[in-house]
């Protein structure tokens, strides 16, 4: 097993380390293993966001000048560092549940039949859907998948095998298990379906490589204040191939969708381009965030994060077998490294307990998923291998002293 020495000579050893000054720090000897749901703040980003105050305490209304093409602006420096496709094909606006919204409506105004979602699909994507196909008339289809695996080409192609679905929808890394889905092999065999899917890739902007273009995905969506680290609230990003622009119309007709915005007349004419999935006022000092915070990932190289998140995950998946099997808990995660994105999930009939004592009395600040997962996200631009190690030790004494045995039941609002 990997010695605390060992963990810190592959710290010593890594490429990636000089990223970590670059963010607030100062919380030590507290451990975040939650970059997963919310990325630390990057210093240049917190300098930004002073100097977009600034501006908007100087300017007033004529910093819209500047401030208009930000969601196109900052589309364009993500289409390019993270996401693997051009300038003019991702807008950055509304949040993801949102952006989701646009795109599945304006898939089912123009295509007949079904809409197939995973069972285990990230709420908001299960539940904006179901609100779709209300509003639509149409059926809506959990589909059942193994749990730590998550859906495999063999499931979609039997979902899809009615020949009557409009719409998948399909998180590429899984909020609960980790699982890192086949994107390319599931997009190719919708595409030979003519089933259009809208990928969700929240939990891989940043950390996993997605060459969207090269896989032939046409639709994504995703949020930027995970491993993009762009902070609470920071708008979603909203690609639509090229190709496909013109035939899609968003659902939600504002005017900063139209093609003539200033013009004001009536009635609404979506813009030509990628501009069509805006409407309404963009979070302009949000916007700043993620333009700084996509720069810092793209500068790191979304390549040499990859190796070593999967360098990271494995840590943990060793450490697991190693100290906390023995203890009860079950790996809730692929073991295939290239099957699993940037967090591990460990399951335990306690969890919720032990999730509660970790940041109580261990100073470790993970999450928890209903019913039995510890989720640890490991964000390769910052988490150390120590890091890790120690969280992981820190872990394995609290359940061996019983430690969560004394956190209250009761549970917050926010897990
Ligand atoms: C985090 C996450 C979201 C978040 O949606 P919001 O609209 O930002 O609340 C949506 N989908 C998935 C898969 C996520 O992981």
């Amino acid at each position: 097993v990997t010695t605390r020495s060992e963990a810190i000579a592959l710290d010593d050893a890594d490429p990636l380390a000089g990223f970590r000054r670059r963010f607030v720090l100062g919380d030590e000897p507290r451990i975040y293993l939650d970059g997963n749901s919310l990325g630390r703040l990057p210093l240049a980003t917190r300098d930004r966001l002073r100097a977009a105050v600034d501006a908007w305490g100087e300017r007033l209304v004529t910093g819209w000048h500047q401030w208009i093409d930000a969601p196109r602006r900052v589309g364009d420096r993500l289409a390019e560092g993270i996401l693997g496709v051009e300038p003019g094909e991702v807008v950055v606006a509304d949040s993801t549940t949102v952006d989701l919204y646009k795109l599945a409506a304006a898939v089912l105004s123009i295509r007949p039949g079904a809409i197939v979602v995973p069972r285990d699909e990230f709420p908001t994507d299960r539940y904006v859907l179901q609100g779709l196909s209300e509003l639509h008339g149409r059926e809506l289809r959990l589909l059942e998948v193994d749990a730590v695996e998550g859906p495999r080409p063999a499931d979609v192609e039997a979902a899809l095998a009615a020949d009557d679905v409009a719409l998948l929808v399909l998180s590429h890394v899984n909020y609960r298990s980790g699982a890192l889905v086949d994107l390319p092999s599931i997009t190719a065999l919708a595409r030979r379906r003519n089933v259009a899917v809208v990928w969700d890739v929240c939990h891989s902007a940043g950390v996993v490589p997605l060459d969207l273009r090269v896989h032939g995905v046409e639709l994504a969506v995703g949020c930027t204040y995970k491993y993009l680290n762009a902070g609470p609230g920071a708008p979603a990003f909203v690609y639509v191939a090229r190709e496909l622009q013109t035939q899609l119309r968003s659902p939600i007709a504002g005017w900063f969708g139209q093609r003539d915005q200033f013009a004001m007349g009536h009635p609404h004419v979506p813009a030509d381009g990628i501009e069509r999935f805006l409407a309404g006022t963009p979070p302009i000092l949000l916007l700043e965030a993620v333009d700084e915070s996509v720069a810092l990932v793209a500068e790191a190289g979304v390549d040499a994060t990859r190796a070593k998140s999967v360098a990271l995950t494995q840590l943990l998946v060793e450490l697991h077998d190693a100290w906390l099997e023995p203890l009860g808990f079950k790996l809730g995660t692929p073991r295939d490294p290239a099957r699993r994105g940037s967090h591990v999930s460990l399951r335990h009939p306690d969890a919720w307990r032990i999730c509660r004592a970790l940041i109580e009395r261990a100073d470790v600040i993970p999450d928890f998923r209903a019913p039995d997962s510890v989720r640890l996200g490991v964000a390769p631009l910052y988490t150390r291998f120590v890091d890790v190690w120690d969280a992981l030790d820190r872990l394995r004494a609290l359940v061996e002293a019983g430690e969560h045995a004394r956190v209250a039941a009761v549970r917050s609002r926010v897990t």
